[in-house]
């Protein structure tokens, strides 16, 4: 089913209010919505680089905005038994973790928050509704991938080993061995092990002398719809991704830079899948990092969405361009 790019450019925060701002936005002639991302040439401020999405939302985008345009139609996608994978990517700084998890009011909940609820819902209704007797089961695993390495966000800190979890080939199938999969009945408990599993991911990103932005974050949320004997079996995943900045520029030390190459070639990989969907191509180089490998990225049939974070002001300018390149290496005009 594809995948659509869409990018996001977030307010100015306050500390950087009458600061430069240096990324726009179009619309191209068919269409209103804004798809198109403008940004200086680096080495020449007079040219412009232009760059098309499936859709653009600028600072006034709110999230519900996002959720509903690009989120909530994949639900019903999942329901039928299809697979269901969202990014967010951008270096640190532009807005992932906002877009993905977000605040803390109503208003300011993110992406897999708004999910979580769209599929109760709609489990929900389906249970109401339909004229066989219909289950709905819900599991969630969350994970993160570190240098390479799988580390449980369901399990205490304490329990993680350096080594982390193995991966094992199952049929078509990559599954990580060991990890937790919690059933989950309801958005309020969701919320609760959600957030005991994000404050596990910065205890432990400490106790590894590490940053929760030089990490992939996976949620992971599988669905079972059982109707009579027949189960319908799909998984959303929910992807806040390691910050994409170039380390080389700003750090130097030997730990990050096991850790850039790590990024760097996942990251790599993901561009390269990305492509290959877009290009409707039937070989995906899906095996060729842990995080493609076990989401089994473009197989069987599934709906990815790239939600691209961008900051506004050109202190981001180089790293704005190189996510610009990495989204639309197919698609620059
Ligand atoms: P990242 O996860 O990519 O490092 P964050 O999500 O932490 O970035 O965002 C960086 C800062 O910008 C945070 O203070 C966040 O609250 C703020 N921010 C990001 N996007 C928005 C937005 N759309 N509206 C308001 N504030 C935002
Ligand atoms: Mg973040």
């Amino acid at each position: 089913m594809g995948i659509r790019v869409v990018a996001r450019i977030r307010p100015q925060q306050s500390h950087e209010l009458g600061k430069d701002v240096i990324v726009s936005t179009a619309s191209n002639a068919e269409s209103e919505q804004p798809t198109l991302v403008k940004i200086p040439n680096p080495k020449n401020e007079s040219e412009d680089f232009t760059f098309q999405f499936s859709s653009v939302y600028d600072h006034t985008a709110t999230q519900q905005q996002i959720f509903d345009n690009e989120v909530s139609p994949t639900i019903k996608h999942l329901f039928n038994g299809f697979d269901v994978t969202i990014f967010a990517y951008g270096s640190t700084g532009t807005g992932k973790t906002h877009t993905m998890r977000g605040g803390k009011t109503l208003a300011e909940r993110g992406v897999i928050p708004r999910l979580l609820s769209g599929i109760y819902r709609r489990a929900r209704k389906i249970v109401k509704d339909s004229e066989r007797e219909t289950t709905v089961e819900i599991t969630l695993s969350y994970y993160e991938i570190y240098n390479d390495k799988v580390f449980d966000l369901f399990e205490a800190p304490e329990k993680r080993t350096l080594a982390g979890l193995p991966l094992r080939d199952n049929g078509c199938k990559t599954v990580v061995v060991g990890l937790t999969e919690r059933p989950c009945e309801s958005l309020k408990e969701f919320e609760n092990l959600y957030d005991q599993a994000n404050i596990n991911r910065s205890t432990s990103a400490t106790k590894l002398n590490a940053a929760s932005s030089r990490s992939h974050a996976i949620l992971g949320i599988r669905l079972a719809v059982t109707t009579g004997d027949e189960v319908r079996t799909s998984i959303a995943s929910a992807i806040d991704l390691a910050g994409s900045e170039d380390n080389r520029r700003t750090q130097n030390g030997k730990e990050r830079m096991v850790e850039s190459a790590s990024i760097n070639k996942s990251l790599f990989t993901l561009a390269k899948c990305v492509e290959a969907i877009s290009q409707k191509d039937a070989r995906i180089p899906y095996r060729e990092s842990k995080m493609t490998r076990i989401l089994s990225l473009g197989q069987n049939n599934g709906l990815t969405v790239m939600i691209l974070n961008l900051a506004p002001v050109r202190s981001f300018h180089l790293d704005t361009l190189s996510s610009l390149n990495f989204a639309n290496r197919t698609k620059r005009i």
